[in-house]
């Protein structure tokens, strides 16, 4: 592979890029720091020549990574009801490790989970569904006693004797069993547990850059670059190791920062490429960078970096 120099933008162009948007932006500005009083002002007589004190060249690496971010469990509710209840319920299932588009989603986020249903066998009545008592009518025995009188012969002998029978309440068993109050006869309870719904992960790109010249914009640039990373030119490399390897005879210069920062951009791509929740979208682009330090006619400092080759290039500045 031949080694793919690429031509960094010159300082006329920067300038004359940096110097047109701020014209749009704010002409009276521009006036004001670089006119001549009772002169009229013109655009043309403001120049890199004139005006830039000092240059610097350096490097910035970008890549892009898409991150899952597990989906923030809002907390749970448990229900417990009985029997007759579970059937009125509505529940939502979601087995396995199928997630859910949140955009396609209708109706709560929280929702009563059919996998979590469970039996409870209830504690009052022992799972039966009823309370054994002593028959309050046999009080207990079974039985019926009374008396049946019996008159006997011509002078109507009145005797009295016991006739027990099997009390109808109990069947005869002495005991009754009461419907239970807790779970109205039907052994157990219910319960089951209101869960959120499993919304698939998010996933977000974000952008990675990092800049050798100490610059406030790297943000900016990120973001800038995050969309519109086609309207600016770099270098393009698929494994790291293939831009450590080619940076300085890419770029034609170098320097300790940028040494520096790629050390730095490597081991940020290396832990982006064994997180397993991160995922490395894009190449790594090397973009050369160009930082100007200017002064206006009033004496005010300012910044213009360009990022990008000559073909394609961006501009920021604190002007
Ligand atoms: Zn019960
Ligand atoms: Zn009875």
């Amino acid at each position: 592979m031949t080694d793919v120099r690429i031509k960094t933008p010159n300082l006329d162009e920067i300038f004359e890029k940096w110097k047109q948007r701020a014209a749009r932006q704010d002409k009276k500005k521009m006036e004001k720091q670089f006119g001549t009083k009772g002169a009229i002002f013109s655009l043309d007589a403001v120049s890199a020549a004139e005006y830039v004190k000092d240059t610097q060249k350096e490097a910035a690496i970008y890549f892009a990574i898409k991150k899952t971010v597990g989906e923030v469990s809002k907390g749970t509710e448990e229900k417990k009801v009985l029997a007759p209840r579970v059937p009125r319920e509505t529940f939502y299932s979601f087995k396995g490790n199928a997630k859910v588009n949140k955009d396609n989603w209708k109706g709560n986020e929280l929702v009563p989970t059919y996998e979590t249903l469970k039996t409870i066998s209830c504690k009052n009545c022992n799972g039966k569904g009823y309370i054994e008592e002593k028959c309050r009518t046999c009080k207990g025995t079974g039985k019926i006693q009374e008396k049946v009188t019996i008159l006997s012969g011509e002078d109507q002998k009145k005797e009295d004797k016991p006739f027990s029978y099997p009390c109808g309440v109990c069947y005869g068993t002495g005991t009754s069993k009461e419907q239970c109050r807790d779970c109205g006869g039907h052994k157990n309870m219910y319960k089951y547990q209101i869960l959120p719904v499993p919304f698939k992960t998010i996933v977000t790109g974000i952008p990675v850059l990092h800049s050798s010249a100490q610059t406030k914009y790297e943000k900016e640039i990120e973001r800038d670059l995050h969309q519109m990373i086609e309207e600016v030119e770099g270098i393009k490399f698929s494994e790291f190791k293939d831009l450590e390897a080619k940076a300085e005879p890419s770029l034609g210069y170098w320097n300790k920062n940028i040494k520096k920062t790629i050390s730095a951009a490597g081991s940020d791509h290396k832990t982006y490429s064994k997180d397993k929740e991160a995922q490395i979208t894009t190449q790594i682009y090397l973009f050369p960078m160009i930082q100007m330090f200017c002064e206006t006619k009033k004496g005010a400092k300012f910044e213009i970096y360009s990022l990008g080759s000559a073909n394609k290039f961006m501009i920021y500045s604190n002007f």
